[in-house]
């Protein structure tokens, strides 16, 4: 069986280090907020370029506490892309503003700054970009819309670690970066874990006394603040990993490379790379017409794959309100949508069996 993701062939390769940092986690008898933390704040503000990073439990409190720290709430608009996963609108309703739906590109599955301009209205406050799948949103025109109407840019990076636009790293794009390292994403942890990445003081500030009760001297609540905080033990075991963060979305970057210049089958529509670095191949998403057929035939063939995703924000039973909205693009990639597997332990002679494999099937 070729698996989509193997999580423990992940982190087999840093098992010894990982035991070491978990024991030293335990010896310390300091388990929250303490050296760990500190340590992985500095190397992740480093690795991303911003002055600042907060360790929070998970990528979703990670959006909900910038938006949160920003002072917006009901009556506000954010804009946010129509075919992004759920969490980044979520955060936007948990604290009472309006998610604004905007359609994606076809070719690059990002929102399409075209569609900006023509949603922004007084209550906009700010724009949600998602770098989906691993690719770094295409910025210049969404640096002008936010600048012309002077709105606050939040990037999720959640798919995205280590994506480099115009020689800046995600999480420094805008003027706040939020991070999930759920095990699954390109930097995960062996549980929840998030962050976020800022150059704005002020807002750093707030998010961390945010997280942290809405506390900044113990017992003294200035804010009606949440508990979102990084476990000591997921930033030791981040520490380990950060280092080969590099490394491994270049791996991915091979697959994805191979899988592009090999697959030749009219039948399915390749994703579109910008620029090399841009993107770090969490999902390499390609479409396919009649998915249902396909994906049983690679699954008989022993290929796994997943779909990133099947139900659109708007289709969702969480969002009945937006049941009449029409966004045919992202309906259209959320019908067709199928993910091959990729990832850091994957060998190419696998990749190789998934291309022939793909190469051969006739619909
Ligand atoms: C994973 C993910 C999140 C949420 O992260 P969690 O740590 O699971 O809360 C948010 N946005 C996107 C685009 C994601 O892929």
């Amino acid at each position: 069986m070729i698996k989509f993701l193997d999580l423990k062939k992940i982190n087999e390769k840093y098992r010894a280090h990982i035991s070491c940092a978990i024991e030293e986690v335990l010896d310390s008898g300091w388990y929250l907020l303490g050296n760990k933390n500190k340590d992985f704040s500095e190397k992740f503000s480093e690795f991303c370029g911003t002055k600042y990073f907060v360790g929070v439990a998970n990528g979703l409190d990670a959006i909900n506490l910038i938006i949160k720290a920003y002072g917006f709430g009901a009556g506000d608009e954010i804009i946010v892309p129509a075919n992004t996963y759920i969490a980044s609108i979520l955060a936007i309703s948990e604290n009472g503003c309006k998610p604004v739906l905007v359609e994606p590109n076809i070719i690059t599955y990002n929102i399409d700054a075209d569609l900006i301009e023509e949603k922004i209205t007084e209550k906009t406050k700010a724009i949600l970009v998602v770098h989906l799948y691993g690719q770094a949103v295409q910025m210049e025109k969404i640096w002008r819309l936010a600048k012309k109407y002077d709105l606050k840019i939040i990037e999720d990076c959640a798919q995205a670690h280590g994506a480099i636009y115009q020689e800046r790293r995600v999480g420094n794009l805008g003027d706040a970066g939020a991070f999930s390292f759920y095990p699954g994403k390109n930097l995960g942890a062996l549980g929840d874990a998030g962050g976020i990445t800022t150059n704005d003081f002020e807002l750093y500030k707030n998010v961390k006394i945010l997280a942290n009760y809405g506390s900044e001297i113990k017992y003294h609540n200035i804010y009606k603040g949440i508990n979102s905080r990084l476990d000591e033990l997921q930033a030791a075991i981040l520490n380990v990993k950060l280092p080969f963060l590099d490394e491994e979305n270049e791996y991915r970057r091979t697959i994805a490379e191979f899988y592009l210049g090999n697959i030749k089958n009219s039948l399915i529509t390749l994703p579109v790379c910008c620029d090399r670095l841009s993107h770090v191949w969490h999902v390499f998403a390609i479409r396919v017409a009649s998915r249902e057929k396909f994906i049983n035939y690679l699954k008989e063939n022993k290929v796994e794959t997943l779909i990133h995703y099947p139900i659109p924000p708007h289709k969702q039973g969480a969002y009945r309100e937006w049941e009449k909205l029409q966004f045919p693009v992202t309906e259209k990639i959320h019908l067709e949508e199928v993910s091959l597997p990729i990832s850091p332990v994957m060998n190419m002679a696998d990749v190789e069996k998934v291309v022939s494999l793909i190469n051969a099937y006739q619909g």
